[in-house]
């Protein structure tokens, strides 16, 4: 038996007739780019997520960055992430020419920790007897905004993190990439912080058939004025306000999404039975730790991330049985050579990287079929005992 790490096409073959029909549409209606199909989404997306603005755009990297300009980020600033993400977190702080500061995970949910988040912000301004100021008073007023990751699918200890930026007058963006529909208290990802990013690559939990984002906040003027950035600086045709970029949103995209959206719940639901059916048939193994669902959270599983401490070896035989496995990050952001001038050394940020070294992703997605997980957590017990 073969089973894949992901298999896209399982779904595009339930719903095809309906994403055809929204393709052949979007072409009738000549709606190629940031037209009524994305009009129509941003507002279906934002109602989806409980929050008042809604903003298509070309990815969730310029998501990222979009917000992040919208609140004027850039030179001499500083926003603080975790370094277990993808590297768009970073790269769109980078982009903004603030700097990237990372701090560390906690080990239970694979999340920035707020404990590690006051550390930093405190060790900025600590009180100096002797020059009776703050230390470096300066700096502490650039620790501009914090973007916890919602890494996996599950959502970050956001109460305490947006306890801590309130008191340090910072911003919260959100990186929902990995989360959509996941929750916290009740409420959805995305609509927690001050303001959102999403990602709809096509392997994402929403996922168009090329590239697609959202930027989501509650207050009106960010969100026109992430309009106005994201289209050359215009709110009217060739006047520019502002110098902007062009990170517009496609229309196919868009209407595929729309389609999309309404199945997004059902999907979910189909991970955690999946992850369900994992837990029940890999409890009690040792040798591999299966990850957690903390309370208040509704964690959906972009992501199903174990933990083994032989990683290479799992990994291979895994793949000589048939069972595509994946790592979601083996190397954290500080120790990647595109951040060396950072100048992090190993040990840095020991749980990151302890965590890099052990995750590897099982297979996951809502249409993998109740023999494909037997089969893996049959190959998973059969390493288990051959592993010494
Ligand atoms: C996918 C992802 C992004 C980037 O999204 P793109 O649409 O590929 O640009 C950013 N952050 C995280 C955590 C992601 O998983």
């Amino acid at each position: 038996m073969q089973v894949p790490f992901m298999d896209l096409k399982r779904q595009y073959e339930m719903i095809k007739d309906e994403i055809d029909h929204a393709i052949y549409e979007t072409i009738d209606a000549t709606a190629f780019v940031a037209g009524s199909k994305v009009k129509e989404f941003e507002g279906n997306f934002g109602r989806y997520c409980n929050i008042e603005h809604a903003v298509g755009v070309s990815n969730g990297t310029g998501a990222l960055y979009a917000a992040l300009k919208a609140y004027d980020i850039g030179k001499h600033d500083i926003v603080v992430t975790t370094p277990m993400t993808f590297i768009a977190t970073a790269e769109a702080i980078s982009m903004t020419n603030a700097e990237p500061v990372f701090v560390d995970i906690e080990e239970n949910s694979f999340n920035l920790s707020p404990a590690r988040l006051k550390e930093y912000i405190k060790k900025n301004c600590e009180w100096s007897e002797k020059k009776k100021a703050l230390i470096d008073n300066e700096r502490k007023a650039r620790i501009r905004a914090v973007i916890p990751v919602h890494l996996y699918g599950q959502v970050a200890e956001m109460d305490e993190i947006k306890k801590i930026a309130k008191e340090n007058n910072m911003i919260v963006l959100e990186d929902a990439c990995q989360a959509h529909g996941a929750e916290y208290k009740g409420k959805k990802a995305g609509a927690i912080g001050d303001i959102a990013a999403f990602s709809f690559y096509p392997s994402k939990n929403l996922g168009a058939y090329g590239q697609g984002g959202m930027v989501l906040t509650s207050k009106p003027e960010i969100a026109e004025k992430i309009r106005i950035l994201i289209n050359h600086g215009q709110k009217e045709r060739y006047n520019h306000l502002i110098e902007g970029w062009n990170f517009k949103m496609d229309g196919f995209q868009a209407a595929i999404l729309n389609v999309k959206l309404s199945y997004l719940d059902d999907w979910n639901e189909d991970r955690r039975q999946n992850v369900k059916y994992y837990t029940e048939l890999l409890t009690g193994i040792e040798k591999i730790t299966l990850p957690k669902e903390l309370p208040d959270r509704k964690h959906v599983y972009h992501v199903y991330a174990a933990r083994v401490k032989d990683r290479p070896g799992f990994m291979e035989f895994m793949k000589k049985e048939g069972v595509g496995t994946s790592i979601h990050y083996p190397i954290p952001l500080h120790l990647q050579p595109a951040y060396k001038h950072l100048g992090f050394e190993v040990g840095a940020f020991p749980v990151s990287e302890q965590v890099a070294a052990e995750v590897v992703s099982l297979p996951m997605f809502p249409e993998l079929t109740k023999q494909e997980i037997e089969y893996t957590c049959q190959k998973i017990k059969e390493w288990a005992n051959l592993s010494p």
